[in-house]
């Protein structure tokens, strides 16, 4: 029993935390019915008088810590009040009928969900935790309310989860990092997410908790003067080109690290991202300038610029990210954001939540299409098992899973592509996909799907599967469809060709194939080191063998080839290559027309773009190089004429394809340059692979790699940048 000494002092607790619920309700729904917030603490109070929790704190406390977070998230007052009673059918003999007499049906039904959902034991046999996810699932979709109060709950009990037994602990602990934390994280809501999995990761790891809390704390201090160093240096750049920013910084959640250290089996040191910058800037224009000035300032890590403002990832969450070395070798992380962007990555679906209007945005639309998804798919799935381990694949990023236009769930591993969807419907449509629409947009083939994607494969009869699609695709299912196809149609596409191509070469020494004995090519073959002739013929059709080479070990000696003109022209092979494989329009790779089943590759020293003249050249055992026609290589390429091809792009299908373009501008160093050259490009609603500026004496280079389409996108945007003043050329690399 409570003495009336500590009764006065919860009262007086449970006041002041109250006061602080209703100011902060005030100021950020000030329309909001506050008068149900204040009837649901009063019946609170009334029912949980006397309870306490495990930390001897009275009860009330949490509902109220609960009402906290959610108007925190700036939750409506049904939400607030729902949280306010959110344990009192739970844990008092109040009932659900009790709390619809008193506060109404939507308050009532919020809270009967939060009830359902506390009543799952999740650490029960895998078949019955099925259920309980499907229950929760389906709670969630009925109202997102109840996951938020949920989210805001399970934060309290994890602040305060010291008061309870190691057993509980554990359990808990495990169940929010393996369920709720995943759930923040899927509905974009970063900053509960991290807040939930560092919590959590104390306590079911408590060993490596403490190593790596020590290993940051020793860190600390250095980390922090070391932050404020580079912070200021950056801030005055951004002040000197007149971008206003903010700028913050902090080191990398203990959670974050772990799993990093786990995944790559390194030491706290050679994190790169242990250190990390935030730039909060004014528009997505700024966040490119901004790119390009830290890129300025300090080396870029290769590879580590990720442009998820162009990409988003599949929770919505945008920004650019790079990590730089210092001069003095200090690895650090930037991630640069609009307020916006920012507001989202941290609060997600709770970010523009607004109950009267509904969901607002788009985005939140598909979150909570998502877990309709869910709901719906696994009506159809018999066994819990498969729902359970489709569930937490999802809710783990190892594998995406995605949805037909009808709403059946295909699960791909990761970065998988519309091709692998496409064989994972069936064979035939893997072997006739010539593109793909996600989320109702065309994409490339070679597009990464995300989970809750909804695929449609587009389809051609008689299309073929084409070699570049093995680089493509990710399930070995479609990889062996695919090699299985190619073996069995491309080989004997290969011989066909080789044949023709001796063909050729005979009839330049005036003999017939026919004439040739079985027992003569059985030799060379056996020279070559194959088996049979077809074994050589294929080798020929490949590009492996030189028809020529191989006609002179057959060629009695002293016999010479046929004077040019006779027999046949320059580009024999071109000929031939083309009449024998019909001028297939397939989508290839990098879409050359007229040679779907050859390897086909752009030229890495001019990387041609759609639009370019260009020129292919049959390699030796690689395929066909296409070069630009005006790159250098291709005078002393052709030295072989007759392995000179004639390729063209193929028409355009609506699929949008991209190749990196480097290009220089040649400016003066002024003032607000690089936002001018970033805005041309953003208008083009082109991506930026990388920026980087080296200025000297008043004068700029400023390299950019972008994503281009074709040579008249490319042509707009050089045509853009020349016009800014100050620019005094601009070039593109052809290397990139
Ligand atoms: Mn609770």
């Amino acid at each position: 029993m409570a003495t009336l000494r500590q009764q006065i002092a919860t009262t007086a607790l449970s006041v002041t935390k109250f006061r602080e619920l209703m100011k902060r309700m005030r100021a950020n729904r000030p329309s909001d019915d506050l008068a149900l917030v204040r009837k649901a603490y009063d019946f609170s109070q009334k029912h949980h008088a006397g309870q306490t929790r495990a930390s001897g704190e009275p009860y009330l406390v949490h509902p109220l810590q609960v009402a906290m977070v959610l108007a925190e998230m700036k939750m409506d007052a049904v939400a607030v009040a729902a949280g306010l009673l959110h344990d009192s059918v739970e844990d008092t003999s109040v009932t659900i009928v009790d709390i619809r007499k008193e506060f109404g049906e939507q308050v009532a039904h919020i809270v009967e969900g939060v009830t359902k959902i506390s009543a799952i034991d999740f650490a029960t046999r895998e078949e019955q935790q099925a259920e309980n996810l499907r229950k929760m699932m389906l709670a969630m979709v009925d109202d997102i309310r109840v996951v938020l109060i949920k989210l805001a709950d399970r934060l309290h009990n994890m602040r305060t989860l010291e008061h309870l037994a190691p057993e509980r602990q554990q359990k808990i602990a495990r169940e929010t990092l393996e369920i709720y934390a995943p759930i923040a994280h899927r509905l974009g809501m970063g900053k509960i997410r991290g807040e939930l999995e560092d919590l959590g990761f104390r306590y079911v790891d408590p060993i490596a908790y403490q190593q790596i809390h020590e290993a940051v704390e020793a860190r600390r201090k250095a980390g922090e003067t070391f932050l404020a160093r580079v912070e200021q240096v950056l801030r005055d750049k951004l002040k000197e080109a007149g971008i206003t920013a903010k700028v913050e910084s902090r080191i990398k959640r203990l959670h974050s690290i772990h799993k990093k250290l786990v995944r790559q089996r390194i030491a706290v040191d050679q994190v790169y991202d242990l250190y990390a910058m935030r730039v909060i800037t004014q528009s997505v224009q700024d966040c490119y300038a901004v790119l390009g000035i830290i890129h300025n300032l300090w080396r870029p890590v290769p590879g580590r610029i990720k442009d998820f403002i162009a990409m988003p990832r599949p929770n919505f969450y945008q920004s650019l990210h790079t990590s730089v070395i210092t001069e003095d070798g200090t690895p650090f992380e930037l991630q640069i954001r609009t307020e916006e962007m920012h507001k989202m990555a941290e609060e997600g679906i709770a970010a523009h939540w607004k109950y009267k209007d509904g969901p607002v945005s788009a985005q939140d639309e598909q979150r909570l299409a998502w877990l309709r998804q869910v709901v719906e798919w696994q009506r159809d799935v018999s066994d819990p098992n498969e729902f359970l381990s489709t569930l937490k694949i999802d809710l783990y990023p190892e594998e995406v899973y995605t949805f037909t236009p009808k709403g059946k769930v295909v699960v791909l591993p990761r970065d998988s592509t519309p091709i692998d969807f496409a064989y994972s419907i069936h064979t035939e449509v893997g072997h006739s996909c010539v593109g793909a629409k996600v989320n109702g947009r065309m994409v490339p083939l070679r597009h990464k799907l995300h989970s809750g994607d909804i695929v449609e494969i587009l389809t051609q009869p008689g299309h073929k599967p084409s070699r570049d699609w093995l680089g493509v695709v990710k399930s070995s299912r479609s990889r062996n469809k695919i090699k299985h196809w190619l073996n069995l149609h491309q080989r004997e596409r290969a011989i066909e060709i080789g044949r023709k191509l001796i063909e050729k070469e005979a009839r330049k020494y005036r003999v017939a194939l026919k004439e040739i004995k079985d027992e003569e090519l059985q030799k060379i073959a056996s020279d070559y080191g194959l088996g049979r002739p077809e074994d050589l013929m294929a080798g020929i059709g490949y590009g492996k063998y030189s028809a020529r080479q191989v006609l002179a070990r057959l060629a009695p000696a002293g016999s010479e080839p046929a004077p040019e003109g006779e027999g046949e022209k320059a580009g024999t092979i071109a000929s031939v290559v083309r009449r024998v494989f019909g001028g297939d329009s397939s989508a290839n790779a990098i879409r050359v027309k007229g040679h779907g089943d050859l390897l086909v590759y752009r030229a890495r020293c001019c990387n041609p773009i759609r639009g370019e003249a260009v020129v292919g050249y049959v390699t030796r055992g690689k395929g066909v190089a296409v070069h630009a026609l005006n790159c250098p290589n291709v005078v002393n390429l052709m030295y072989e004429p007759e392995r000179r091809i004639d390729v063209e792009w193929a028409t355009d299908d609506g699929t949008p394809s991209a190749y990196p373009v480097k290009l220089t501008v040649f400016c003066d160093d002024r003032f607000g340059m690089l936002k001018q050259i970033t805005a041309v490009i953003s208008d083009t609603k082109t991506n930026i692979r990388n920026i980087e500026a080296r200025t000297a004496n008043g004068q700029a280079n400023i390299d950019i790699i972008l994503d281009i389409a074709d040579l008249k996108h490319l042509e707009n945007i050089v045509g853009g940048v020349r016009k800014i003043p100050g620019v005094h050329d601009v070039q593109r690399l052809q290397k990139i």
